[in-house]
């Protein structure tokens, strides 16, 4: 009989029972075992047995279930008894080794429920397989600490998620199911060396400073300037619509199709739009008013100087407050109002959460990619892939070896390749390269 199982310690003992989707195979070890475990006595007796099933690998599609007659054995000498040990198999699962390595490969790239229907065992069994490999990987892959620490959110999934970054080394650090306040406390409570984090970026969402004040007391809060100027741009395109009884129909969807023109700085117009511009804000005087304001409201982030940029804030503010726009600048106003030092808190570092824009677009391809994605499963795919890390290895220490090498070579223990590198998470770039290759 030809073994079709090829297992280092089992073989089948009889051909196997077949139906259109499954097999079914009777195996048995190949050698009984030849020490006792206890004492290391090799005068061992037959003890009993049962019947276990073993899901294994499918063989031409159909899965396959091992029917295995499991022995025990007692020893002579200290009489402890035993089951016999079968290093191909997992026993917290009762499935092969192998089957659990194709389970965690296929769970990558397919729906749980369809891992399972090939491979024949429950849903819950390949979720828990894959949660313990995702355990495992955390364990693996300890990302060096931010110094720079950016908390941002994505929508993966259909949900908001929260990211953390390394705004220093450009890498994303985590990512989470949610963004809620008790999931940002848990995860900054799991950094150990979280005393290194001297800054922390993000948008005006009070969860995520509330968070920070309360695992991170000591590091300073820095708005991302991107989402404050944003609110700028918001409000003049507020007043850009609130002109319409002020146009003809034909003006509004020309104003509408160039209202970049009005949204890009000034500087960045080239002259056919420049001279655009003009014409709309010559003709419309409350959106000039709106639109300079916008163009002032970029300028205070265009000094070195911290309190330059306090000044030119409060003047503009001023400004603001006494014009015909100020109703569309409203929320700008208070969102500044409220998050006073922690936007000023830019400049000194000039730090922003830039890099976030490049993580969406990523997640989005990623998405598109694999369609029935868990989200956790997307999650491990970026995060758990060596290919896209950063690391650096420390600087190169010759007094180490000549430690380890010439003089404590007893007890000198084993190196591993993560001891000495630094990983600082998934590359940004990395990342974008293999997407843009198809190479993830
Ligand atoms: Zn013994």
């Amino acid at each position: 009989m030809i073994d079709l199982l090829f297992l280092p310690d089992l073989r089948a003992i009889e051909s196997p029972q077949e139906n259109e989707t499954d097999m079914m195979f009777k195996v048995e070890a190949i050698e009984p075992p030849e020490r006792c475990p206890e004492c290391g006595f090799d005068k061992l007796y037959r003890h009993g047995s049962r019947k276990q099933l073993i899901m294994d690998l499918p063989i031409r599609l159909k899965r396959v279930g091992l029917q295995l007659n499991r022995r025990r054995y007692k020893c002579r000498k200290c009489d402890s008894t035993f089951w016999e040990r079968l290093i191909s198999l997992d026993e917290k699962r009762s499935m092969t080794r192998r089957l659990i390595e194709s389970i965690k490969e296929q769970s990558m790239y397919k729906t749980f429920v369809e891992v399972a229907e090939n491979v024949g065992v429950d849903e819950k069994t390949v979720r828990n397989v894959f949660k313990d490999h995702v355990a495992f990987k955390e364990r693996e892959y300890q990302f060096e600490t931010p110094k720079w620490l950016g908390i941002d959110e994505i929508h993966i999934i259909r949900k908001p998620r929260l990211v953390l970054t390394n705004i220093e080394r450009k890498t994303i650090f985590d990512i989470k199911h949610n963004r809620n306040k008790e999931t940002v406390i848990q995860r900054l409570t799991e950094i150990d060396d979280r005393h290194y984090i001297e800054y922390v970026t993000m948008d005006m969402w009070k969860p995520y400073k509330d968070a920070v004040n309360t695992v991170l007391p000591h590091a300073k809060v820095v708005v991302d300037k991107f989402h404050v100027v944003r609110m700028a741009n918001q409000a003049l395109d507020s007043v850009r619509k609130a002109m319409k009884d002020k146009m003809t129909a034909k003006e509004r969807r020309t104003l509408m199709r160039e209202r970049f023109i009005l949204l890009k700085r000034k500087h960045d117009l080239n002259e056919r739009e420049l001279f655009l511009l003009e014409t709309w804000l010559s003709n419309l005087p409350d959106l000039k008013e709106a639109y300079e304001l916008k163009e002032e409201f970029f300028w205070i982030w265009a000094t070195p100087e911290p309190d330059e940029g306090r000044i030119r804030y409060s003047q503009w503010r001023q400004r603001c407050i006494a014009s015909n726009s100020k109703e569309a600048f409203k929320d700008l106003v208070r969102a500044v109002d409220n998050w006073h030092e922690e936007i000023f808190n830019y400049f000194d570092k000039r730090l922003t959460n830039a890099y976030t824009e490049s993580i969406n677009s990523i997640i989005r391809q990623v998405e598109r990619m694999g369609r029935g994605y868990s989200f956790e499963a997307l999650r491990a795919k970026i995060l758990f892939n060596e290919k896209l890390h950063k690391k650096r290895k420390p600087r190169f220490n010759s007094s180490a070896f000549s430690k380890a090498m010439f003089y404590d070579t007893f007890n000198r223990h084993e190196v591993t390749d993560h001891d000495i590198t630094d990983n600082y998470g998934v590359d940004f770039s990395t990342l974008i390269n293999k997407l843009e290759k198809g190479d993830l």
